[in-house]
């Protein structure tokens, strides 16, 4: 047996385990639902019996009854039922039998029994007996409520979660890992940090607060300077965009559900007799609608052409960018980036911090190429994300997904593309050095991602290189080659933060809040030890932000010790401290950021030429001695 069947073994067999002790602890009328496996352990959800809740002071409980119960060293037997014998067992479970009941009627029923009184509906395998799972260490570690099926019109159920591991070594090693974690959390960072804040009249769209704006621009401007040198130009286009470019696009088939739509200005009609008529065509999750809506009501008919939805992506509006004029072939490739807002629409439940938001900027890109020109795109693509990857201190990996079964377009470009592609990850990482997905290419064209790998060692897809057969297709870009004729150009779609807001939020806990010294939001801090040192901070403020460095001071009156004090939270790389001795000498006595020593006397010019250095190079280290 393999690691990872091993894992599934007995992670998915101790959630059975678990079922067994909340029914003991929680009564017979416990209702179980499903119960999987996932990275670090499993979880189960139940409906327990009326007025009883799983709260924290619980877990200790329904472990120590699971201990129990594996100590019972019961065997676990599998017996193969009809569909009406599977009925019968769980008749008082109505989850199960909705489960039972959406079987195919082919498809062989197994019931696990751990016991005599314990039986779960699933496919196995399992353990034998119970005492295979003394060994293996796990731990109730959260809980939270679950609709069943993920839909939120059903049952509202709660979700138990264990870690569990081969041994106690690996447990720990994981909860240890999970508060490292849990202490850079990105949503507590920002907000020492004053980052970003959220208010519940803007779900999942990010306020960014100044210091966090400083950054967001930052980061900006670090993409913009590496895409000019590789030959963008940059565009912007509107926001709002009438359903007919989304018709184009493929949008309004494939993506409305994701898309905040927008009144046109025709898009309103007064309900009236067919108010029926018009309660159909309304969006079927708006339930509100139906109880406000009156002859005389203004209504929303989305199905009116002059509807309109704010961008989901940019690719329509960077077709019509191309669409605008003639190009020829000697113009190629041509590469629009473009930075504007974007919205989807999310679950509420799906929501998280910077990482899952319904508002963001990507550093967004559509190439246009001839298709011999494919190849040296993708490898100059892969040359950024190199160099920005590398700035952050992150590695990455690379994943190609290929051609899928329903592509669209003519299967010899596909075959190309693709085997142009292999050839520069050959070169790049070396033949298999990278991960190959067969099949898990978009319709539309193959594509590569870009997983970077963060300070704790955890993956993010952040890059993604997209080639497209189909949207030029639809928006029936041309340009002239060589003999004069029109051809199609491909489209490559490409981002290497992808959305700068997630990025935000993976650098924050990737450095701990503790950023490079050009990224951070405020680069100094100057604190005068008294006004009267105040003038000599004001010379020195100047002479810092004279030469772009991003300066916060404390001109009061209060202590010095208070003004540092105050700083300290931001993790600003240095704060200053002048004196007498400074104002006399021309120097400044350094704090550096994580140390407890200061470095006294620094000639004020020695520091700046130090920090503008840092800001030239984006130097990841911050420069310790001087
Ligand atoms: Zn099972
Ligand atoms: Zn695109």
């Amino acid at each position: 047996m393999d690691k990872e069947e091993f894992l599934g073994l007995y992670r998915h067999s101790l959630a059975h385990v678990m079922a067994k002790a909340v029914i003991e602890l929680y009564g017979e009328d416990t209702l179980y639902g499903i119960g999987p496996q996932i990275d670090d352990g499993a979880y189960y959800d139940f409906v327990l019996p009326e007025g009883k809740s799983i709260t924290e002071a619980d877990y200790k409980t329904i472990e120590d009854k699971m201990r129990e119960i594996i100590k019972r060293r019961e065997d676990w037997t599998r017996k193969v039922v009809t569909k009406e014998e599977a009925l019968e067992v769980f008749k008082d479970n109505r989850f199960k039998v909705e489960l039972i009941n959406e079987l195919p009627d082919d498809e062989t029923i197994t019931l696990y029994y751990t016991g005599e009184d314990y039986v779960d509906l699933c496919r196995g395998p399992h353990v034998s007996n119970s005492q295979e799972l003394m060994n293996v260490s796990y731990k109730v570690h959260s809980c939270s409520m679950a609709y069943w099926k993920g839909d939120a019109k059903r049952d509202h159920m709660q979700r138990v979660y264990f870690y569990a591991f081969p041994d106690k070594q690996q447990l720990k090693e994981h909860i240890k890992m999970i508060e490292e974690a849990r202490e850079r959390e990105h949503k507590k960072i920002g907000a020492q940090l004053e980052l970003f804040m959220f208010n519940e009249s803007a779900p999942g769209m990010p306020y960014w607060e100044p210091r966090g704006w400083q950054m967001y621009q930052t980061l900006l401007a670090y993409s913009r300077k590496i895409q000019k040198a590789h030959g963008y130009t940059e565009i912007s286009a509107p926001l709002i965009n009438n359903k007919k470019l989304w018709l184009v696009s493929g949008h309004w088939a494939h993506y409305l559900n994701n898309m905040f739509i927008v009144p046109g200005i025709d898009g309103f009609t007064q309900a009236d007799t067919n108010i029926e008529d018009l309660q159909a065509a309304l969006d079927d999750e708006d339930e509100t609608t139906s109880a406000v809506l009156e002859a005389g009501t203004p209504v929303y008919d989305r199905e009116n052409i002059d509807t309109m939805a704010a961008k989901p992506m940019n690719c329509p509006n960077a077709m019509m960018m191309f669409k605008r004029k003639l190009h020829s072939y000697k113009d190629l490739p041509i590469r629009y980036s473009e930075y504007d807002v974007l919205h989807r629409k999310e679950k509420s439940g799906q929501m998280n911090g910077l990482f899952r938001v319904q508002e963001f900027r990507q550093d967004d890109d559509h190439t246009f190429v001839m298709e011999s020109q494919i190849k040296d795109e993708i490898a100059d693509i892969i040359a950024i994300a190199d160099e920005i990857y590398s700035t952050f201190g992150v590695t990455y990996r690379a994943e190609l997904s290929t051609r899928p079964d329903d592509y669209m377009g003519d299967i010899e470009v596909w075959n190309r593309a693709e085997a142009g592609l292999k050839e520069i990850l050959d070169e790049k990482y070396g033949e298999g050095g990278y991960e190959i997905n067969e099949g898990d290419g978009a319709f539309y064209g193959p594509k590569i991602d870009l997983q970077i790998k963060d300070a704790l060692g955890r993956e993010w897809q952040c890059g993604t290189i997209q080639l497209d057969f189909q949207l030029p297709h639809n928006f029936g870009l041309t340009y002239t080659n060589a003999e004069g004729n029109l051809e199609m150009p491909v489209v490559i779609h490409r981002a290497i933060y992808g959305s700068l807001e997630r990025f935000i939020g993976i650098i924050i806990e990737n450095f701990k809040g503790r950023f490079p010294f050009w990224l951070s939001p405020y680069q100094v801090a100057v604190v005068p030890i008294t006004t009267d040192h105040n003038a000599y901070a004001e010379e020195v403020i100047e002479a810092l932000e004279s030469n772009h460095i991003r300066v916060e001071a404390d001109l009061s009156d209060k202590n010095m010790r208070s003004k540092i004090k105050k700083f300290k939270p931001y993790q600003d790389p240095y704060i200053l401290v002048l004196g007498d001795n400074e104002a006399r000498e021309r120097t400044v006595s350094i704090n550096v950021r994580g140390s407890n020593k200061q470095i006294q006397n620094v000639p004020l010019d020695t520091f700046i030429e130090v920090c503008k250095k840092m800001n030239q190079e984006h130097t990841l280290e911050l420069v310790q001695e001087m």
